[in-house]
């Protein structure tokens, strides 16, 4: 084992996991130690606003059993905060007021739920959902509520619609923009995630803003600008902010996120890096500096990190991709579109598959599907190997099947 200070990782969650995994797969022999502020082992939370609300350990959840962690002797400390870096001295300050040092520092800190600002957010029988013990209170609500009231049409308030739809409750989605995933997703596909959730029985209140939560115990309303909504629970998921406070307290630079370079390094101290939720990094699929909330993201950097420190690295670049499971509908995407790209509807070969490209340049840079995983997949190859993909090219064809002539062209010459 080496003699340095080894790494220690702030953060519990998927891109921690990542790191840790990945340098010892990597060959890495100095200490390990994650901090993470949860009490439960690191889990996945993609399941967490699917179906993660019926399981009701978490076991199904977790990334690997606590003997994956001794066995490669990384050493866990769970439910405990980090609350100081000394970035001169190379320690980290817990809450108890311990020290650590470390060679090399991973911030992993994720982000926070933007709170909800209106009155009565605290009553019970209002959630919002981050973490596990989150997903298990909307469980147990879900048992008895009949009305649903979620506010935020994002990634979180439209799968919790569908996971209360599936549970018999009658669900209105309030969304104070005038579209669903107005940011994530391009305005063609919108129209359509719009039809489907309320094709599915869901109701839509798009551009209506939330005022009040009423209640004496709990929740028993919801005050909006198109009236009042009766309401046993209510779900919110109004988006996130990063977890960089801990950075910005020690100088380090913070732009909404830890400010990293291409090898994900803080711009401030190469000994510190950043990655998932928590970090805004250069990357080769967009123009200036971003900061992804996806599990790919966080993975995919965690174990560039990883490797990076166990001594073999290249500057990361992973293609974006995200998926979104709303009941029935599979939303997926890959790539980074701007709002300035030029988007196309492209039909699939039955009603519920469809397809928006979107192009900058005339090039291919990003696409997003509805119930549709080979033309995601085709796009997610196309794009991984740089392959140009013109506008031209997708004349009356999808990308599946011109990912399927260029291969049988390449093997013919
Ligand atoms: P999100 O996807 O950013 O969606 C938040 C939505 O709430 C946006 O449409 C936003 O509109 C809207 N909103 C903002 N303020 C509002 C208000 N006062 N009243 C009503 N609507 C309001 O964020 P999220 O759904 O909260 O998810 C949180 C994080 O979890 C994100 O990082 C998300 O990517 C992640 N997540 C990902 C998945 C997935 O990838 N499948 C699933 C669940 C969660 P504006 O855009 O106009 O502000």
């Amino acid at each position: 084992m080496t003699s340095d200070a080894g790494v220690v990782v702030i953060g519990g969650g998927q891109a921690a996991f990542s790191a840790v995994s990945t340098l010892r797969a990597s060959g890495y022999d100095g200490p390990v130690t994650v901090f993470a502020a949860e009490p439960h082992l690191p889990y996945q939370r993609p399941p967490l606003s699917k179906k993660a609300h019926t399981d009701p350990d978490g076991v199904r959840v977790q990334l690997a059993p606590e003997s994956f962690y001794r066995e490669r002797d990384i050493a866990l400390r769970l439910g405990e905060d980090v609350v100081a870096l000394d970035t001169a001295a190379r320690t980290v300050v817990t809450a108890s007021g311990a020290r650590l040092p470390y060679a090399h520092l991973v911030l992993a800190t994720g982000a926070r739920n933007r709170p909800l600002p209106v009155p009565g957010a605290e009553l019970d029988g209002v959630h919002a959902l981050r973490s596990l013990d989150d997903a298990l209170a909307i469980g147990r609500a879900l048992t008895t509520a009949r009305e649903v009231v979620v506010v935020g049409g994002g990634f979180i308030g439209l799968e919790l619609a569908q996971v209360a739809r599936a549970r018999g409750a009658r669900v209105t989605v309030v969304e104070l923009a005038d579209r669903l995933l107005s940011r994530a997703v391009s305005p063609q596909l919108q129209e359509q995630l719009r039809e489907r959730h309320e094709r599915s029985g869901v109701r839509v209140l798009t551009g209506t803003a939330v005022h009040a939560i009423e209640g004496t115990d709990r929740v028993r309303q919801v005050v909006t600008d198109r009236g009042t909504l009766p309401a046993g629970l209510v779900v919110y998921g109004i988006g996130a902010v990063p977890r960089d406070e801990l950075a910005r307290d020690a100088g380090l630079a913070v732009d909404d996120g830890v400010v990293v370079d291409e090898w994900l390094r803080s711009v401030s101290d190469p000994r510190i890096s950043a990655v998932g939720d928590c970090a805004r990094h250069p990357h080769p699929h967009a123009e200036g500096l971003v900061r992804l909330e996806s599990v790919q993201n966080a993975t995919d950097q965690g174990a560039s990190v990883g490797r990076r420190i166990a001594g073999t690295s290249t500057p990361y670049g992973s293609l974006p991709w995200f998926w979104s499971d709303q009941g029935d509908i599979k939303l997926q995407i890959v790539g980074l579109r701007s709002p300035s790209d030029e988007v196309l509807l492209v039909p699939g070969d039955s009603p519920e598959r469809l397809a928006a490209h979107a192009f900058r340049d005339g090039r291919l840079v990003a696409v997003e599907t509805l119930n549709w995983p080979a033309e995601h997949l085709a796009a997610r190859r196309l794009l991984e190997r740089r392959t140009p993909v013109h506008v031209d090219d997708l004349a009356g064809t999808t990308l599946g099947a011109l990912a399927r002539a260029r291969r049988a062209a390449e093997v013919r010459t």
